[in-house]
């Protein structure tokens, strides 16, 4: 598919020269846990059927997690949460991601990020967010055809996506809406077809679980509503 074309396409991209040198960095000094591992130090493509109805969209990759397994959201504690909600839901056909090869499957659901390589402290800087822009804009052109719902995984990933939803050709008011969790809207597609579904949710990040500001019950409450709208 296109889709997997472009997810090739992606894992060759050097344009943010600091986020190349970082990702190659890591996977140089390791973490010791993981001194086996070849890690894949290059950016992640998303993850999930290419028809898929439910987008969710983190943050950027993590350096042991991603950036070492290859797959997004996998390798990490924020991951671990996630895969384990979207099982419970029935989303996944396994309550945990590995890596490749561990026979993972998403029911609807595409994962992805809006910054495809890791940066230092969890922090892309605002030209390196607008640099990857155009990897997630296409992504969501092509999926298009059969999404409904987006999820945006903290203020992040909301403050990302609106100009690549704007940029794949639905409408986002004016002034652009705040981020919350559970904050939620509809965008009209600009060509009159079918509209878009907006959800905040808190970023998985063990600073939002270890505090208790996102609870597990909070995540698969969202992410449930967030199934139901698309039609899952
Ligand atoms: Fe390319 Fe995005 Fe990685 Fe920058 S962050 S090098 S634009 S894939």
């Amino acid at each position: 598919t296109a889709l997997a074309g472009l997810d090739r396409v992606v894992t060759g991209c050097r344009a943010c020269p600091r986020l190349v040198e970082w990702r190659e960095e890591t996977a140089r000094t390791k973490r010791r846990a993981y001194q086996d591992w070849n890690y894949w130090a290059r950016p992640i493509p998303g993850f999930g059927p290419p028809d898929a109805p439910l987008v969710l969209v983190g943050l950027a990759p993590a350096a042991h997690g991603a950036n070492r397994t290859g797959r997004i959201f996998t390798g990490d504690p924020s991951g671990d949460l996630l895969y384990a909600a979207l099982y419970e839901l029935g989303l996944a056909n396994r309550p945990e991601s590995v890596r490749y090869g561990d026979g993972l499957e998403l029911h609807g659901v595409r994962i992805t990020d809006p910054v495809r390589c890791v940066p230092p402290d969890n922090r892309p800087t605002t030209e390196e967010r607008d640099t990857c822009r155009p990897w997630i804009t296409r992504e969501l052109e092509l999926l298009r055809p059969t999404v409904r719902t987006v999820v945006a995984l903290g203020g992040f990933a909301w403050q990302a996506l609106l100009p690549a939803l704007t940029a794949a050709g639905w409408l986002v008011p004016r002034p652009r809406p705040a981020f919350g969790h559970a904050a939620h809207l509809t965008l009209p597609a600009a060509d009159g077809g079918p509209a878009l579904r907006l959800y905040g949710c808190y970023h998985v990040s063990p600073r939002n679980t270890n505090t208790g500001r996102l609870t597990t019950e909070m995540l698969r409450a969202l992410l449930r509503t967030a199934a139901t709208s698309a039609g899952l």
